[in-house]
């Protein structure tokens, strides 16, 4: 069977080919986080997507080069900056690496280049020039410049690829200029704004004046630097489709004349207890407060992906209890497997392979993948009871779920690494020994306890497992 996505720009589920039919090389972007807060379950839907399509690349054997860029400058940074009066880049690496962490606490693969938007400064204005060279931007009175959707239009380029818009609303010329907007608001937008007072320190010189880049001009071009003109997909959340996406395809494009994107995914939002995540709802959560709450990154990832990426999906704390039940099952039965299987070596099941093979390359129906799964796993529990698996069955079936696992990425029990805080108390615990303040070493354990992890000493010095 062949993989298929449903591609945004047609709006159908397509069979994926890479851009070179005749080689497995695959070239993916995916809109990565603005670095003004720590990260929140919702972000971390849309990168755990981004991550698993890569590994579901990788595991039906495509070459993939993951680009996932750092927007570093942008109005809700530059906004930060100024309450702060912290410097950008200060102001900004303390989410940057915090995010880094989040990725590694949730299992997700590095992706192969992570650019930061005020590295690349220069390739933004070579691509705003190509645009002005071909007469579809424009410097407008106050010194920024305007991409202009009419003059695009008029070299026989398509605004509205993604979405539906509704151009008789649209009067020529009138502009928006700031990085988000609302499909209402059809206008030219802003590709590098001239300097305010408010921007501060955050200014960079351009042939137009000193300036900034607006926030859709950043991952045009840091994505065509490194993936080239024209690449194979594209990723991010649905409410990057308009303007942000739009708009990279029209600078893109109306810049280079070649088609920018084979295929476009959008991951569907998450909700949290039915409702849009909000601070004033008291729904919101950044990954660290459900780790604060002793959940762990397996945990969370599991639940993460456990919905189709175009669902809307509802988190809970309850969905994550009940993904702490769905693990636990599934270790219990690994666990055992590896018991039978000692140190025999065998070659993968094929059936459930193929079985799990066939549901991921419907659109990623992971509700069908993990069916498979888990039918695989009440059948396995069924022979082990019976007494009717050999050592040799029993490690080919760990082996098919060690190429499965490269896919889900959760690892086996134990082996996941605790989140940095929690590492942070392990330390805490062991200067508290060091120092003889057993009262406070003990006050630490059962801290760690509490959050769901036991420490356990070893020869080679304290490991931290999951309680
Ligand atoms: P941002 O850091 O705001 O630029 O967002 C980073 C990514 O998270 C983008 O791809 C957004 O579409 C995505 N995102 C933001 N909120 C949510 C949400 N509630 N559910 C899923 N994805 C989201
Ligand atoms: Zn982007």
């Amino acid at each position: 069977m062949a993989l298929k996505f449903l591609n945004t720009l047609s709006r159908s589920v397509e069979e994926f080919v890479p851009l070179d039919p005749t080689s497995n090389v695959v070239k993916m972007y995916c809109c990565g986080p603005t670095v003004y807060d720590f990260g929140h379950i919702g972000n971390f839907r849309t990168f755990v997507f981004a991550d698993l399509v890569r590994r579901y690349l990788q595991f039906r054997g495509y070459e993939v080069t993951h680009v996932m860029n750092i927007t570093d400058v942008e109005d809700k940074i530059i906004r930060r900056v100024r309450e702060t009066g912290l410097g950008l880049r200060e102001y900004v690496s303390q989410f940057e690496n915090a995010f880094l962490d989040d990725l590694k606490t949730l299992g997700c693969v590095l992706p192969h280049h992570l650019p930061r938007a005020t590295e690349f400064i220069p390739e933004m204005i070579q691509l705003i020039d190509a645009l002005m060279k071909r007469g579809i931007a424009y410097q407008a009175a106050d010194g920024s410049i305007y991409f202009s959707i009419e003059k695009y239009q008029g070299c026989g380029c398509r605004y509205g690829q993604l979405v539906k818009l509704n151009f008789d609303e649209m009067r020529a010329g009138e502009r928006v200029a700031s990085d988000e907007y609302s499909k209402d608001a059809l206008a030219d937008f802003a590709l590098w704004k001239a300097r305010v007072p408010d921007d501060g320190d955050v200014f960079w010189a351009s042939p137009w004046g000193e300036g900034r880049p607006g926030w859709h001009i950043e991952c045009s071009a840091m994505s065509m630097k490194l993936l080239g003109p024209s690449f194979d997909l594209h990723l991010g959340g649905e409410d990057l489709a308009f303007p942000h996406h739009e708009d990279e395809i029209a600078q893109s494009e109306g810049a280079t004349g070649k088609p920018f994107v084979k295929y476009w995914l959008h991951g569907a939002h998450l909700l949290v207890e039915g409702k849009k995540m909000s601070k004033s709802l008291g729904n919101f959560f950044k990954l660290r407060d459900l780790t604060g709450k002793g959940y762990g990154g397996r945990e969370i990832r599991y639940l993460l992906i456990s919905a189709h990426y175009r669902e809307t999906f509802n988190f809970t704390l309850d969905g994550l209890d009940g993904a702490r039940v769905a693990l636990g099952r599934l270790d219990e039965c690994l666990g055992k497997l590896q018991e039978l299987a000692g140190a025999t070596k065998a070659a993968p099941d094929s059936r459930l392979l193929n079985d799990f093979t066939a549901a991921l390359d419907d659109d990623l129906n992971v509700a069908s993948a993990w069916g498979t799964v888990f039918e695989w796993v009440r059948e396995t529990n069924r022979l082990l009871a019976a007494n009717q698996l050999s050592a040799t069955q029993a490690a080919s079936a760990l082996a098919a779920w060690e190429q499965l696992d490269a896919v889900l990425g959760l690892g086996r029990k134990g082996e996941v690494e605790a989140p940095p805080e929690v590492q942070a108390l392990l330390e805490e615990r062991q200067a508290a020994r060091k120092a003889k303040d057993f009262k406070r070493s003990d006050a630490v354990r059962d801290e760690l306890k509490l959050k769901g992890w036991l420490i356990e000493d070893t020869a080679k010095g304290p490991r931290l497992k999951r309680a």
